[in-house]
This record gives structure tokens, sequence and C-alpha cells, in this order.
């Protein structure tokens, strides 16, 4: 069910205590006369419809509540006119168009095309709805805008204005220009902060735009009727958008320090604006709800940005793709990953001097990214430029090899294509999953190498992440078939899920899979030490659990970003988590948040493992590293990395390892990448055998 909106609900409340007593006794509406022809209608001390008569009849902008609706009739006799020939709905919510069926008679409803398509949400039947949903099938409008509308009635000029996404994604304001009055619905909540519905597709940021339409279109003293709280004067809709502006920037800056939510609340970082505290809606609308509400729209844009950025990147249009770039920096300027894709950007549109600038900047920060530039084919158009090749003969010199590790053991098939790696203290023996062969193999404690689990028995396919439950004695693999390879029946494409084997019988004792149709992928796994089993999801970004209790799989938690290599934290209470940045997720809590760390630091990690406080990650891609970040007390930051290994000759992608005791095994050469294009694997003689390093920790 789609998650209901507060001033949804508080209508439903307000409404259960009016309903009490309008049922004998009449609802309660107040007038203001507003123009000669405009009256505004405060009905039952909580929401404004706005009534416009004259010769042709009346119109009503928005409807209230239905139980008024028979009071709003005989005002309008009153008043002059009580012919309703239209009424023109803001937006969805309850008290604006419920209403709607009792006043309509024969009037015409007009609503934004979104307004309508919520309203059909509304009726389905997995809705649930606390009333009559009738209320909003038989309120339905007739005509829907999706651009402006004028309307000529009274010997008037209507002006119907969409203005999407600020408060929701169906909002339109009314204008009725010769008297200077609009109305706005809930765009704008005078004297507080403002609602933005999010999950209704508003931003604060459209936001600000659409206020900056209102008053560039409005006259200063233009009167504006909200559908909530006391009217206003156009020209106070400055003092409302600097309020906006810098309250953002207050929360921006505090997000960009690394500062959570809750942080941000303990610090009351908006104390200077307590004065805009909600007076009707206290509860709802005060500095700490803004604070939330702008953290999650900044949040979803940032996201947004992105996901267009990639869209951009990989339509091969460029000019999109560094146009989103420049404003994903600006919204993220300490993000440094951001920065370097900026470059990519400048550098596939031609413009060298942005290029290496940003390039430069990138590596005097000893950002280690920057790196990657030596080999991106994104800056191909750059190798012969003299400023270019100065850039590459520094990371040149940054690159040279750190070289501490030793090979522990070397595996003769040279086709295994290994990805995940587990050892077992117990028997002192090694486990290893082969991508190509869709099998698992064993190397016991004598260095003897035998098929712990065969190709494709139990429909293996792909083996990546695995580790062994010393205690129960099992080993968990994860089994992923995520792209197309030729070796492996294509109708299993998509197939994913955790295995659970016996490590003394071999045998495989359940498997946990996940829907093929639903496109996902699980990656890596880590036990805690109740035998619980948690599972990242690479492609539908979230964690999987495997509770040892239910012994079924099940979503833990949606993630922000693809996640990768997953550890637990000492005492078990955290999860680390990488994949474009390193985060932890408090496991009680359910609350996850990147790790803080210094700005030019590159976060990253395929295999991630947690030792003596710090996280050691394996780095492929371009960085070919195995670095260890030191964390702080409180586990929430990155205070300092080192790296252990760097650049060996023996690297061919790098990928996951295993901690036994104070030594570190890793895959120095997975040779993931050695595939033609239609997914064949290279002949055997150009492939090498898998070489296993280990490092000794500190
Ligand atoms: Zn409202």
């Amino acid at each position: 069910m789609k998650k209901q909106t507060l001033f949804f609900w508080i209508s439903i409340l307000i409404l259960h205590t009016t309903l009490s007593y309008a049922q004998d006794e009449s609802s309660k509406i107040e007038v203001t006369k507003i123009s000669d022809t405009i009256y505004k209608f405060f009905v039952n001390e909580f929401v404004n419809m706005t009534a416009f008569i004259g010769p042709d009849g009346a119109l009503l902008v928005d409807s209230g509540f239905e139980e008024a609706a028979g009071q709003v009739k005989s005002i309008l006799s009153t008043l002059g006119n009580s012919d309703i020939k239209y009424i023109i709905n803001t937006h969805s919510d309850y008290d604006h168009i419920a209403g709607n069926r009792s006043l309509r008679e024969h009037a015409l409803i007009i609503a934004h095309t979104n307004c309508r398509d919520q309203m059909l949400k509304y009726i389905e039947p997995s809705f649930d709805l606390p009333f009559d949903k009738k209320i909003f099938e038989e309120g339905m409008p007739m005509i829907t805008a999706d651009d402006r509308l004028t309307l000529y009635f009274n010997n008037q000029e209507i002006h119907i204005i969409p203005l999407l996404g600020g408060h929701t994604d169906e909002d339109i304001i009314i204008y009725f220009e010769n008297e200077g009055v609009a109305c706005l619905g809930d765009m704008i909540f005078p004297d507080s902060f403002p609602v933005v519905k999010i999950e209704n597709g508003g931003s604060v940021q459209k936001l600000l735009e659409n206020i900056d339409t209102l008053i560039y279109r409005f006259s200063e003293d233009d009167i504006l009727i909200v559908g909530h709280g006391r009217d206003m004067k156009s020209g106070e809709l400055k003092e409302y958008r600097k309020m906006i502006v810098e309250t953002v920037e207050i929360v921006s800056n505090a997000m960009k320090a690394g500062k959570c939510v809750e942080e941000m609340k303990k610090e009351n970082v908006l104390r200077h604006w307590e004065s805009w505290n909600s007076k009707l809606f206290p509860e709802d609308l005060n500095t700490d709800s803004w604070i939330e509400t702008i953290v999650k729209s900044l949040n979803n844009s940032l996201q947004n940005y992105l996901r267009l950025s990639d869209e951009a990147y990989q339509s091969k249009d460029y000019a999109e793709f560094q146009r989103l770039m420049l404003k994903i920096v600006e919204l993220a300027p300490q993000n440094y990953r951001y920065r370097y894709n900026l470059a990519c950007a400048y550098a596939l549109n031609g413009d060298q001097q942005n290029t290496i600038n940003t390039l430069q900047f990138l590596l005097d920060q000893d950002y280690d990214l920057a790196l990657l530039a030596a080999t991106d084919s994104d800056f191909d158009s750059m190798r012969e430029i003299a400023e270019f090749q100065e850039i590459t003969n520094r990371i040149e010199e940054k690159t040279r090899p750190l070289n501490n590790s030793s090979i522990a053991f070397s595996i003769p098939e040279k086709d295994l294509i290994p990805e995940g790696i587990a050892y077992d203290p117990v028997d002192e023996a090694f486990y290893i999953g082969s991508v190509q062969k869709c099998k698992i193999i064993k190397i016991d404690k004598q260095g003897r190498i035998s098929d712990f689990a065969e190709p494709r028995q139990d429909d293996l396919v792909k083996v990546l992440g695995l580790r062994v439950d010393v205690e129960r004695r099992y080993l968990w693999a994860v089994s992923s078939y995520g792209f197309y390879s030729p070796d492996i029946p294509e109708e299993l494409l998509g197939t994913t899920g955790v295995f659970r084997y016996d490590l003394q019988t071999r045998k495989l004792l359940k498997k946990y899979m996940l829907h093929r149709e639903e496109n996902h992928m699980l990656n890596d796994l880590t036990i805690d030490s109740n035998g619980d089993v948690y599972v990242t999801d690479w492609r539908i970004p979230a964690i999987y659990m495997i509770s040892a209790d239910k012994d079924t799989i099940e979503k833990f938690i949606d993630l922000p970003r693809r996640p990768n290599g997953i550890d637990f934290s000492g005492d078990g209470t955290k999860l680390f988590i990488a994949g474009g940045g390193i985060g932890v997720l408090d496991i009680s809590s359910k609350t996850f948040r990147e790790l803080k760390h210094p700005v030019n630091m590159y976060l990253s990690g395929d295999g991630l493992y947690y030792y003596q406080n710090s996280l050691i990650a394996v780095q492929n891609g371009g960085l070919r590293k195995v670095i260890r970040f030191y964390l702080n007390e409180g586990q929430d930051e990155i205070i300092r990395s080192e790296a252990l290994e760097a650049y060996h000759p023996l690297f061919n992608l790098p990928t996951t390892g295993a901690l036994v005791g104070n030594e570190f095994y890793f895959i120095a050469n997975s040779q993931l990448r050695a595939y033609d294009e239609d997914g064949n694997l290279f002949p055997l003689s150009e492939l090498e055998e898998t070489k296993i390093l280990k490092i000794e920790l500190q």
C-alpha cells in the first residue's frame, strides 16, 4: 500500500471529530470577502475554499468537507448565485476534494491530470481508506489539464497554472488576474515551514522554483488564498523564499559535514527559525520535520540526478551528462568521485582545460580514484595533449607497486575464474568458488585441491561470496547468474540464491532462492554468532537475511546504493557494507549511513573484512589495492587509511579474501575480465594460474 501523507491523515482525524457534531448541527463556515466577486470560506476551522460569484454562476476552488456542502450552497445563494458551474481542485488531498460529489450537480470539475490519477489510485481495492471511497469515485474531475488553461467566466479571465513538483506533482494554482487574487492550495503555509510531499513527487528545490514563478507572475499587492491559514500578500513571498533558501543551506552544509538527521535535530541547527514552527500544526510542521524534509529532498534529487547522469552517459549524450554532473557536484561538492566523473564529462565534451584542472585538483588532493584517468577510455581524446601527459606521468609515479605480500598458494586450474574465498580454522582448509565452472573447490591443510561441490552440482551457477560458519560446520555460498555467459543455459539467467552445505558430508542442506524474474543479484555474505546470514543484493540494492530461526530468506533493508562486500563489527551489532562507498548498518535500529571520511579518500571495496577496529578492503577496477581503513572509536568514521598492497605485478582483478589469524589471504588474479564480447572465456593459453597472496597484518 502507498504510504499515506501527513495532511491526508490530519484531514481525516479532523474530519472524524467534525463529523460527530456535523450530523445534527451544521458545519462551521467563516466567510471573508476578498474582492467584489471573490469570497473565502473557512470550513470547519481547518481548510479554506474559494468562491467566485457573478452573473454566469459560481466557481469554486476546492470543495472542502462533504458535510459542509449544504451550507456552502445556502451561503452562495445569500451571496447572489448558487448555480455552481465549475469546481477546480488544487490537488487531491481529502480536505480539498471531499465536497466535490455533493456540490457538483451539473458543475464541471477541473484538476491536473496527476490529481485525477491520484484519486483513481485512492479508489483501487488495494488502497485502504478509512472512509467511503465513493467520495473520490463520485467526485472525479471531468476536465484535466496538463498545461495552462484559461477560463472565460463571469466576464473574467481565470488562469489555471500547473506548478508541479514542489508540494506534490499535481498542484495547480488559480489566478484571477483582474481581481488580483490567486488560490495556491497547499503550496504555501503562511508563517510556517511548507509541506513537501516527497513521496508524491514534491521537492524543496522545485518548490523554490515554483515560488520564483509566483513572484515573477504576481503583482506585489495580489492577495493569495492558501489551503490552510491566513491570506498573504504576494510581496510576502520573498520573505518566505528567503526562509527556505537559508534553512536549506544550513541543512545542506550539515549534510556535507557528514551529519545525520538525528544529529542536526539534537544540535537544533534551525533554532533561529523556530518562529516558523506552525501554529496550526505544531506537531507536524516544525524545525525537526523541516530538517527531515530537506534531507530527504536533497538526497532524492541527488539520487535522481545520478540516475539521469548514468542514463545520459550510457546513451552517449555527453552534453547532458556534463550538465547533470555539474549539478551533482554542486549538491555534493565533497564527494570527489563525482568530481572525477565531471572530469570524464569535460573530456568527453572536448573541454581540455576543465579536464586538466579537475584532474590536477584531484591528484593534488591525493585522491586515489584520479589514478584511473591513466587507463580510462573517457580520456582518450586527451592522450596527445602535453598537459595531460604530465598528469599521466604523475599517475605513474603514484601507482608504483607497494609489495608486502607473498604467494600463499597457486591453483593450476587456469579457467577457474574465482571470486569468493573462505577459510575454515577447524580443518585449516580454504574454499574457493568458481564463476566459470560453477563449482566450489577445497584446498585442505596439506594443500590438496579437490572439488567440494562439482560443476553445476545442485544447480549451482556462478559462485560468488563464500563464508564458513565455523561453529555449525556449514559452508554458505552465494550462487548468482547475473550476466549472460554462453557456458550456462540461458534459461537460468537471473537465478540467484544462497546455498548451505554441510562441511563434513559436502551435501547441500538447503538453498534460499530469490525470484528469478525480479532481477536480483546476490553478491556477498557474512554470518553472525547466532548463525544469522546477511547477504548483499547488488542489483536491487538491499540486504537480505536468512535468520537461523526462520530459515528462510527475507529482505532486511533497502539500501541507497549497490552493496558488495559485507562484514560484522567486532561486537556483531553493526554491519559494514562496501560498494561505491562504505556504509555502516546498525542491526537493531536498521539504520544505514555512509561512513564519514577525509574528502580525498576513496572508499570502496569488493571484499570487505573487519579486523581490530579497522576494515580491510580489496579494491579492484583501476585501483588494484588492498587497503586498510582505520575506524574511530564510535565506528562511524574512517580516520586514516593505509595501503597494504598496491599494484602487485600479479594483480589481475583481485576480488575477495579471508582472515586467517593475523594474516589476510586474498585472490590476486580472478581474471574476471578474461572474456570476449560474446562472453566466451579467453583460451587457456592466455590465462594464468590463480594466485592466492597473503599479507601479515600488524
Ligand atoms: Zn490541505
